[in-house]
């Protein structure tokens, strides 16, 4: 853990409970974000609201850096509204509650993830499944925020942020803070997966793309007793996937191991960030298998061949991220069995070469900005 983030700042401890409906005024935050496509991430000014009687100030010590942030900062997807702070992969402490939250208090350790809100009532909402939200989920950054006047999103590259209780985590405290940040996006996307396919003690997972996702998926399917099998395109990342617990690793690129691992797998968690052929893969699996595809590339697949599927009966998915009771049934069974990222903490300054490093393939195996080192805010707001 790095000193001087276990305990909650000074100042967020002396602050009292606020009730937004007396009409407080916003504050402003510190963040880095990207002010264009094209501009790299900046130092940026966010106003955050008051918080309103079901919200929750968090002083941000965390953040992890997921691929998903770049390619929604680079506007690979689509064109983001900008300026626009990523992340949402958020740790750090309460600051201040609204005066109906009564089971958060001040000083807690929390967390956030990819979504901050949703409509709460349709059939898929109420089952726990707010990521699939009917009317679409409030996105942790870059989402217009129906109930906070349509407001744009603005993520954990920053010192604070305001959410409802409804969808901030309790953190377990027997864990290291700053590698639980990751767990907020990249743990909750491969546990749900698995846990959707009902992965038990017999099992076996394999796993494509060793990144952040990747990594996470290794250690979660280990963790609920399955064979895991690596398949990687980095030679240097063999060695590495067997300390992380990998039973097996397959070099991708090599046609021959490929083809001795047919018939073996029982799902695959797909995490690569990029346009693959999934053929090969999908002749890894055993009858009735399934691969998840999780990475969600800016160019589109390469075609499916229906007749690979169709002589083992295999499935096909994708996954988004997970709901909030099981995000937090995620971060119970990782402090139950000790379930943390690999991570290596970068600075404000460092975060553009971060974001260059893990286009590369270069990190092992998740950035995580301290936010003690971003800038004070400036006298106005960017966003
Ligand atoms: P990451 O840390 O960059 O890891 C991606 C890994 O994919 C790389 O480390 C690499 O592993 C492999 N890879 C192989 N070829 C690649 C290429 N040409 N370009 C990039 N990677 C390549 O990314 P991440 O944060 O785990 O995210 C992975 C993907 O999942 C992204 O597309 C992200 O947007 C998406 N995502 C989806 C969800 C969801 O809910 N579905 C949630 C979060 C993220 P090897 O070196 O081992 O081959
Ligand atoms: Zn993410
Ligand atoms: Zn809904």
């Amino acid at each position: 853990m790095t000193p001087g983030h276990s305990s909650s700042p000074p100042l967020a401890k002396s602050l009292p409970p606020v009730d937004g409906r007396e009409g407080h005024e916003q504050r402003l935050a510190s963040g880095y974000g990207a002010r264009s496509s094209n501009s790299g991430l900046v130092p940026l000014t966010v106003a955050r609201r008051s918080p309103k009687e079901d919200d929750v100030e968090i002083a941000i010590e965390y953040c992890g850096l997921c691929h998903s942030d770049v390619h929604a900062t680079r506007g690979e997807w689509s064109a983001p509204k900008y300026p626009l702070i990523p992340g949402h992969e958020i740790v750090g402490r309460v600051s201040r509650v609204g005066s109906a939250v009564d089971d958060l208090s001040v000083g807690q350790l929390v967390g956030v993830g990819c979504m901050v809100d949703s409509c709460r009532e349709c059939e898929r909402c109420l089952d726990g499944f707010e990521q699939y939200c009917e009317t679409g989920v409030v996105s942790t950054y870059g989402a217009a925020d129906p109930r906070n006047e349509g407001a744009i999103t603005q993520g954990g590259y920053s010192s604070s942020v305001v959410v409802d209780r409804r969808y901030v985590l309790r953190v377990p405290t027997n864990l290291d803070p700053a590698a639980v940040a990751p767990l907020l996006c990249a743990g909750i996307t491969t546990y749900s997966p698995l846990r959707h396919f009902g992965v038990e003690e017999g099992d076996v997972v394999g796993v494509v793309g060793l990144g952040g996702l990747g990594h996470m998926a290794v250690k979660l399917a280990k963790a609920m007793g399955a064979e895991v099998k690596v398949f990687t395109t980095s030679e240097v990342k063999i060695a590495a996937a067997k300390e992380l617990g990998a039973d097996d690793v397959v070099l991708s690129k090599d046609a021959a191991s490929m083809a001795a691992a047919e018939g073996s797998i029982d799902v695959i968690i797909d995490t690569v960030a990029a346009p693959h052929d999934l053929d090969p893969y999908f002749r890894t699996l055993r009858l009735e298998g399934a691969l998840f595809q999780l990475g969600l590339p800016s160019e589109p697949m390469p075609p499916v061949n229906p007749w690979t599927l169709s002589r083992r009966r295999i499935a096909y998915s994708g996954s988004y991220i997970g709901g909030i009771a099981e995000t937090q049934e995620m971060l119970d069974f990782c402090a139950e069995h000790g379930v943390v990222s690999d991570i290596e903490i970068v600075s404000a300054a460092q975060l553009n070469d971060a974001y260059d490093r893990m286009v590369a393939g270069d990190v092992k195996y998740r950035f995580v900005l301290d936010t003690k080192s971003l800038p004070a805010p400036a006298a106005k707001a960017d966003a």
